[in-house]
């Protein structure tokens, strides 16, 4: 018999990198666990009352009374769990509902909602373009649209991040007769910048090609309908379909895709990540669905939002820190440093303070870059943001990230 070959020793730069972190006396940024959570700013970690800064409550729904409610309601209704797919025994009112909910949000004739927003990305785009066809998409794209790419059986062309020229030049090399879906994001979640959308959408129709964007960081903040980027920058009749999440301003769980193309339902049919996998518990359903009826409403807490996410990053930037963008651009705020030492050296400093920020690193990242990603959240209190910028300014002097 051959020797058995020990499938994990792929792994093993990578452990030893961790375990030589680890051995610095740091604790483990992607360990942390969350005893009691207070409010959508406010949790108790290793006994520490902390601040919340690297949450995607960004509408900060998560203790919304109304929300909670209706979860309540629904979970006595209609039990814990579906036990099933959608397209079978896993399809309740609470769904129908949610759905109803999604196609009043953006004004749609149709919306499907799925398991997770990762899964929305994965059955849309490997399910859209097939054999023979093509994907467009930004080089800095999520890893659920990656992974939607590797599923399906379209060929991949990847252009420039957020580069309108790169984009139509790649387009210009195609074959003009295939299908292509050209895939975009309204906002980027690891500097937090958001795209062209115009400029893009313009190139991609010239083009020929359908365009989905992934409003994941865009819905419940931008647009005078908290749609999202596409919204505020006026292309929603040319956008074909957009995806989203409930896990980040709606405040729960699950996925989705909207849009007005006629033929939309047969997606039901031939979506496996749709059909494949059960559909998400009545009680999440039903508070995604009165958190999604209340942003329609939420106009000052996009006012406050902005306010907070422009005074978080005038701030930063006075002190020194590298930002992801020049300006704000959303409600990410991304701090970039020297290299995997200081950002975790900064994320401790700043959580044995009392803040928790995200630290992402490469592949996440782009170009190799190690940084922490401020989040911010509507229910942050104008009082919150100065006390984050003076624990940015204590920690990031004593560990040498400022002067
Ligand atoms: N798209 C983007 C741009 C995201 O950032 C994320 C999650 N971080 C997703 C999709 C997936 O969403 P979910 O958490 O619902 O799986």
């Amino acid at each position: 018999m051959p020797p058995e070959r020990d499938l994990f020793s792929k792994f093993d730069a990578l452990i030893a990198e961790r375990e030589a972190l680890m051995a610095t006396g740091v604790r483990d940024p992607f360990a942390i666990v969350m005893d009691e959570v207070k409010s959508p700013t406010l949790a108790i970690i290793k006994g520490k009352e902390t601040i919340l800064l690297g949450t995607y409550n960004y509408m900060g729904m998560t203790f919304d009374a109304d929300v909670i409610a209706a979860g309540k309601d629904a979970l006595d209704r209609f039990g814990s769990g579906t036990t099933g797919s959608r397209v079978l025994n896993g399809t309740y009112s609470p769904h129908k509902d949610c759905e109803d909910a999604l196609k009043e949000f953006y004004g749609t004739e149709h919306a499907m909602v799925f398991s997770t927003g990762y899964q929305a990305n994965l059955g849309m785009i490997s399910t859209l373009a097939g054999k023979g066809e093509y994907i467009i998409l930004d080089a800095d794209s999520h890893a659920s649209i990656y992974d939607g790419c590797a599923l399906g059986n379209a060929e991949i062309v990847r252009f420039r991040h957020n580069s309108v020229e790169d984009l139509d030049k790649r387009l210009g090399r195609l074959p003009k007769e295939p299908g292509k879906l050209v895939v975009l994001e309204g906002v980027y979640s690891m500097l937090g910048d958001i795209a062209p959308l115009p400029e893009m959408v313009a190139v991609a129709k010239k083009h020929g090609c359908m365009v989905l964007v992934d409003e994941a960081h865009g819905m419940g903040f931008f647009g005078p309908n908290g749609r999202g980027v596409y919204e505020e920058q006026g292309v929603e009749d040319q956008v074909d379909f957009v995806v989203g999440t409930f896990s980040k301003s709606v405040g729960t769980v699950g996925g989705f895709c909207v849009s007005n193309h006629p033929k939309f339902d047969v997606m039901r049919l031939v979506c496996r990540p749709y059909v494949f996998t059960a559909s998400l518990p009545p009680s999440v359903v039903a508070t995604a669905a009165t958190s999604i009826r209340k942003l329609m409403h939420a106009g000052e807490k996009r006012a406050h939002l902005w306010a907070n996410s422009k005074r978080l990053h005038g701030g930063l930037k006075e002190m020194g820190y590298t930002l992801g963008t020049a300006t704000p651009q959303s409600a990410i705020i991304a701090v970039i440093l020297k290299d995997q030492t200081q950002a975790v050296a900064l994320w401790q400093s700043l959580l044995e303070g009392g803040l928790y920020v995200n630290m992402a690193r490469p592949p996440a990242t782009p170009a190799g870059t190690y940084l922490l990603r401020c989040s911010l959240c509507a229910e942050h209190s104008a009082e919150q943001v100065e006390t984050i910028l003076a624990m940015f300014k204590a920690s990031g002097q004593a560990v040498g990230a400022i002067d």
